[in-house]
């Protein structure tokens, strides 16, 4: 069986869309993905509002209601009849999500067992045939082939193939 490590923020956890909800509403914005084209959030927001910004990230309630993309528990589910999946998240950047991350696994992918969800740092340590990110700079040091989840942040990549949803993740491993 080959194996698929799927990345977590971004690509099976909407965390841009928890990070909007909380931001626009404190500072009385209406920002979308759109305004991310191309950039990182930390590049477009206002610079007095990065500490406030950053804080989220700090905050239980934050990830416990990140919302699950569209697809991705359906898709997973299919996978895994045909491959070893495994849930790999760089949480190592930020610690304090060590529980409410896995907490949110076992909510909403109950089917992915707990031995194969991975915290790790570096992601070029783990084996696996693919890797499904939105970050490139992890497929740096990553053995087998990274496919690229599109984020607003990684649109002008493209060194890699891409997926745009979680229907393109299915054709391009079951059908
Ligand atoms: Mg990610």
């Amino acid at each position: 069986m080959k194996r698929i490590a799927i990345d977590m923020d971004e690509v099976v956890a909407d965390t841009m869309a928890r990070y909007l909800e909380f931001y626009n509403a404190d500072f009385g914005l209406n920002l979308t993905r759109e305004h991310f084209h191309g950039r990182r959030v930390f590049e477009v927001i206002d610079a007095a509002h990065i500490p406030t910004a950053r804080a989220y990230f700090e905050q239980e309630s934050f990830f416990a209601d990140i919302p699950v993309m569209p697809g991705s528990q359906d898709v997973i589910r299919e996978l895994s009849d045909q491959y070893e999946i495994f849930i790999t998240t760089a949480a190592m950047d930020v610690p304090c999500s060590f529980s409410a991350k896995y907490e949110w696994l076992q909510r909403h992918f109950p089917f992915v067992p707990a031995r194969h969800i991975v915290f790790c740092g570096d992601k070029g340590i783990i084996a696996a045939d693919y890797l499904i990110d939105d970050d490139p700079k992890h497929f740096r040091h990553f053995r087998g082939e990274g496919i690229l989840y599109t984020a607003p942040h990684n649109v002008r990549e493209t060194a890699f193939r891409r997926v745009e949803n979680w229907d393109d993740v299915r054709a391009l491993f079951l059908d």
